[in-house]
């Protein structure tokens, strides 16, 4: 086999240096005013005209951009996750059906552009996110590209390269304190992932009781969100039910502020899905998030390269840890219990005094997530096969053998996406509560700006170990 070329992605440093003569001469110009009182009148014009410039030149980079990922979705039919710009782009994509060659060099081209086009420092922080978030994303378009040729990544330069971020290793001592406690809680005999799936038996939600579940949940996400958010009028979502995916949900973003909600059946569906689905695939989780960007940046501010969402690049990293930290955000830990209790159990016909125990063993289950993410870096690094990452997810992740067997039928979709989950929601919890004001306007303004995983990484943040 031959050795294929490693993807390299430019840094910070030289994104900044190749821009460096260009904000140079722009500073100069700006100094070369005498009187203090005309040079401030001055640079408030300049601002205003170069403002109004810097924003034509991003959109016409933007819908570049754009146009790129549309063609790369012709390669790669999980690539385009969401579109609703122009429908012609989109039929121009399809016709044209752009060789990767052919991507690759007009992307190279648009990033070189991009690097010149870098806004002055004295720009609003909105543009200086836009840009970088742009050069990013462009980042991960080129990444991909190159992996659709054939470049092969090991699991964290993938990461880093489509997600902008990289997540912790573990080993399997990491997780043997959790594994203990898991055993002293669920004693018998057999294998412990036996003895907690048959735990988790008493706690399936019965297939005719399903709606009615989901229904509850989703009104009590959705009020829950209202109370905080404002939503454009008109936002709404549809819920249908799937088989024969390697996802337990979905959500697919239509556009004028509506989603499709897609729930897989072919497992069975635990009572803690209900809360989790909802939140996490519509209030506050991605329908909100998709709804906000498709408001805040598109319309209001004509942000073309909103309409598109590339699955695999950062965009996913804020997108899941979003959806997934804002369950919490939504449902507290006590009043989720309460709500369980008081709704839900009772709506899937199950046993209400059980919900406290269910969920202590849940929440140590949750502390062996990253075991997930140690199964799918061993396995796309070819150290395991697809039988021994089912065995880790089984052993150290609690994962029922078919549901361990769905998980790598998700890894060989996905790959490294895994760590869009756990990590995104920890570098969202950590960037959210480190905001200081109270956790609902800091998370409305994640999900309503443009802000990498990186930029989020760079505050303090501890990667989790179970304890
Ligand atoms: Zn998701």
């Amino acid at each position: 086999m031959k050795e294929t070329a490693k993807f390299q992605l430019p840094t910070p440093k030289e994104r900044v240096a190749a821009n460096s003569d260009r904000l140079g001469s722009w500073r100069l110009g700006v100094g070369s005013c005498v009187a203090r009182t005309t040079a401030t009148v001055v640079v408030a014009i300049s601002m205003v005209v170069f403002a109004g410039a810097q924003d034509l030149r991003l959109n016409e980079l933007a819908e570049r951009y754009v146009r790129l990922v549309l063609a790369a979705g012709q390669h790669d039919a999980d690539y385009v996750d969401a579109y609703y710009g122009p429908a012609e782009w989109r039929t121009e994509a399809e016709a044209q059906k752009l060789p990767l060659a052919e991507i690759a060099s007009r992307a190279s081209a648009l990033a070189q552009a991009i690097a010149a086009a870098m806004p002055p420092v004295t720009a609003d922080e909105m543009t200086q996110l836009r840009y970088e978030y742009l050069a990013r994303q462009l980042d991960a378009v080129r990444a991909r590209v190159s992996m659709l040729t054939g470049t092969k990544l090991r699991f964290d330069e993938e990461s880093k390269a489509l997600y902008d971020a990289v997540a912790p290793t573990h080993t399997e001592a990491d997780f043997a304190k959790v594994l203990a406690k898991l055993e002293a809680m669920l004693p018998g005999q057999g294998t412990l992932v036996d003895r907690y799936d048959e735990f988790r038996r008493s706690f399936i939600i019965p297939k005719d009781r399903l709606d009615p579940v989901f229904k509850a949940a989703i009104d009590a996400c959705r009020s829950r969100t209202l109370q905080h958010i404002t939503l454009p009028p008109g936002e709404s979502f549809t819920v249908e039910y799937v088989t024969g995916k390697s996802w337990s949900g979905y959500n697919w973003y239509q556009g004028n502020y509506r989603s499709l909600i897609q729930v897989n059946t072919d497992l069975p569906i635990y009572v803690d899905r209900a809360v989790d689905l909802a939140c996490h695939e519509g209030y506050p989780g991605h329908h909100v998030y998709n709804v906000l960007l498709e408001k805040n940046l598109l319309r209001d501010r004509g942000w073309i390269e909103f309409s598109v969402y590339p699955l695999f690049s950062p965009q996913s990293l804020i997108a899941e840890g979003t959806a997934n930290y804002g369950i919490e955000v939504a449902f507290p830990r006590a009043e989720r219990l309460e709500f369980e209790r008081r709704v839900l159990f009772p709506a899937a016909q199950l046993k209400s005094e059980m919900a406290v125990r269910y969920y202590e063993v849940l929440d140590l289950v949750d502390l062996l997530s990253y075991a997930g993410n140690e199964a799918a870096r061993r396995y796309i690094n070819g150290e395991i096969d697809a039988r021994g990452a089912a065995d880790w997810l089984e052993k150290y992740g609690m994962y029922s053998r078919p549901r361990a067997e769905q998980r790598v039928r998700f890894i060989d979709q996905y790959r490294s996406y895994v760590i869009n989950y756990n990590l995104g929601k920890d570098l969202v919890a950590a960037y959210i509560e480190s905001q200081g004001t109270d956790r609902w306007s800091a998370f409305a303004r994640l999900i309503s700006s443009p802000r990498l995983p990186s930029s989020l990484a760079t505050l303090n943040f501890q990667p989790p170990t179970p304890k």
